[in-house]
């Protein structure tokens, strides 16, 4: 591969949006794909690179193909569905880069089939929000059988994140990732419920933000999500409440599906997919704190 790869981006979103940018900014020829009719066109036409609607012209000529799609099932269907599907239209040897959280047998299952096509699955999921995407400091965690095909997307990789970690074969990167977010989402949950019950006996949320935060309490959330979308009121962090617990449950099924008692994923798992349900499609992630609370009769708001 020359060092201008060509890339078909699928999933223009939040997070495909600032990252396909990067790689055009990087020089790489990048042709990008979405589900929503026009969005495509008007993003490439934005960043200055192509476009393409049908899945032959989005496949003529690349090289590596990257989904930042909403889970395993997008990613399937841009893969494989019979009208829209692009791996019949991909010559043997092009490398799929699942950036997506999806689920890890689910990717397991996708790469065998790929393989008898020719086609090299990574997944490679993303930790950091929408500003670390826009960097290009996003962490990586990758999940590959393919050593080659992993140096092959490297240079790739370098332009989005800022460590590229190898945490084993196909699968693992988003075992790993689905691991990470639900301790991050158990930890915004039992936050939300600690600023509840405090504010209910007397004190100050901003103020309780600022001890914990400074404290053994001390998590991701505390030094950014609370002070800056909860306590505000903002709830935009650009992460959507549907997301997080889709991979807070990808996490609590890994568990379940390898027979290990895992009581607080579950229950975790299961409040944030109530929060979801209840917020609606494109609610922030960080309105669920607000939504917990209320239920106990306790508004956050200052
Ligand atoms: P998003 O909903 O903003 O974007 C997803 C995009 O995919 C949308 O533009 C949608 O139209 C498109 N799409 C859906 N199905 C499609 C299909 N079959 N073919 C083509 N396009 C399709 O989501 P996002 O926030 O950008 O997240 C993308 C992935 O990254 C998710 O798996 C998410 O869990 C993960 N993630 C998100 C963040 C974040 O802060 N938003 C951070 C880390 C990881």
């Amino acid at each position: 591969m020359s060092t201008r790869a060509r890339i078909a981006f699928i999933g223009i979103g939040n997070m495909g949006t600032p990252m396909a940018a990067n790689l055009v900014a990087a020089g790489h020829d990048v042709r990008l794909h979405d589900a929503r009719p026009g969005h495509a066109a008007a993003q490439a036409a934005a960043m200055g690179c192509s476009h393409a609607d049908s899945p032959a012209q989005l496949a003529e000529g690349r090289e590596i193909v990257i989904t930042m799609l909403p889970d395993d099932a997008a990613v399937r269907r841009a893969m494989l569905d019979e009208a829209s599907g692009l791996a019949s239209h991909l010559a043997p040897g092009t490398i799929l880069l699942d950036m997506s959280s999806s689920a890890p047998e689910a990717t397991r299952t996708l790469g065998a089939e790929l393989a008898l096509r020719g086609i090299v699955m990574i997944d490679a999921p993303v930790s950091g929000l929408v500003p670390r995407a826009r960097e290009g400091t996003l962490t990586i965690m990758v999940g590959c059988d393919d050593p080659n095909a992993l140096e092959t997307v490297r240079p790739v990789l370098e332009v989005l994140g800022e460590r590229i970690i190898p945490v084993g074969g196909l699968g693992c990167g988003h075992a790993m990732k689905a691991l990470n977010n639900i301790v991050a989402a158990t930890c915004f949950a039992i936050t939300a419920e600690a600023l509840m019950t405090g504010k209910a006996f007397g004190l100050d949320p901003a103020r309780m933000i600022e001890v914990i935060d400074s404290s053994s309490g001390r998590n991701f959330h505390t030094a950014t999500s609370f002070p800056n979308e909860v306590l505000t009121g903002r709830e935009a962090s650009g992460f959507t409440a549907a997301l997080l617990a889709k991979d807070a449950g990808i996490a609590a099924e890994l568990a379940r599906s390898l027979e290990l008692p895992a009581p607080l994923a579950t229950a975790s798992a299961r409040q944030w997919r109530a929060a979801a349900d209840a917020l609606g499609a494109g609610a922030d992630n960080t309105a669920a704190a607000r939504f917990w609370a209320s239920a106990g009769g306790v508004d956050l708001a200052p």
